[in-house]
């Protein structure tokens, strides 16, 4: 095991996926037993998607269930990691000259990150932050951060983007676990070549036909931008940790970049 840190995008899906034990989750385990444990987490979720780049800079994050029509069981997951000040300063930093707020009293850790985390390190002993996306900039900025990010992996610090490449909740058919339609197929497959061959171009994966469908609004894909410019940054080809559909309109199509 080298010291540096790997980076992954992990395709959540639904968050019942929380409480379950299936090949997703299983995935999400054994990737986090491949490597040594990290000092701390910078998690970019979907759910996160706002006016600007904030970093969340509390020391004792709240669990948010920002959900709704789930069973109470879901509403009684506490994910109870601590925050990592320092860490927040660190990513402002990094990210300058972009803009990125310290954010110490609003948000905390959302059901895309702890669904998640409560896989890969279920004791909540290793301090996360949250990084938003920037919901009024295009697919390059997010890349560009991604690529800022990088210098993290060598400071012990894991950085997971978590959302789904293919995410259509008007088309979710929840009567079809495990399947995808044929357009979800295609526009997750070109996604995989672009991002397994040349992630610098995963921003051409927005020009294909069925991105209106596949990608209805940013905020699911856009964590992926991060891991590619993380990727970009390291020289390093990502590998996919585990592919696969869900609910018709739904990827799972996780990345790991070693
Ligand atoms: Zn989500």
């Amino acid at each position: 095991m080298s010291d540096r840190i790997p980076a992954a995008f992990i395709g959540h899906g639904n968050p019942m996926n929380t409480l379950e034990n299936n090949r997703w989750t299983q995935s999400w385990v054994a990737f986090a037993q491949s490597f040594k444990k990290p000092k701390a987490i910078v998690a970019i979720s979907a759910h996160w998607y706002t006016g600007l780049s904030a970093v969340t800079a509390m020391e004792s994050p709240r669990t948010i269930h920002d959900f709704s029509g789930f069973p109470q069981a879901l509403f009684d997951v506490d994910y109870p990691a601590k925050g990592n000040p320092l860490l927040a300063l660190r990513i402002r930093e990094l990210l300058s000259p972009a803009y990125c707020g310290l954010d110490t009293d609003s948000w905390g850790l959302d059901h895309g990150t702890w669904s998640v985390l409560a896989h890969m390190y279920p004791d909540a002993d290793i301090p996360v932050v949250q990084l938003s996306i920037h919901a009024g900039e295009p697919y390059d900025y997010h890349h560009r951060l991604g690529q800022a990010l990088n210098p993290l992996r060598e400071e012990g610090v894991l950085v997971v983007g978590s959302g789904n490449v293919v995410h259509n909740l008007a088309l979710a058919d929840f009567s079809l676990p495990g399947s995808g339609t044929d357009w979800a197929k295609s526009f997750d497959l070109a996604t995989t070549e672009l991002m397994t061959s040349n992630p610098a171009d995963l921003g051409k994966a927005l020009s294909l036909p069925e991105v209106h469908l596949a990608v209805p609004t940013p905020e699911h894909f856009l964590p992926l931008a991060y891991i590619a410019g993380i990727a970009e940054a390291s020289h390093a080809m990502p590998r996919t940790l585990v592919t696969g559909y869900d609910l018709a309109s739904i990827s799972m199509t996780s990345y790991v970049v070693e």
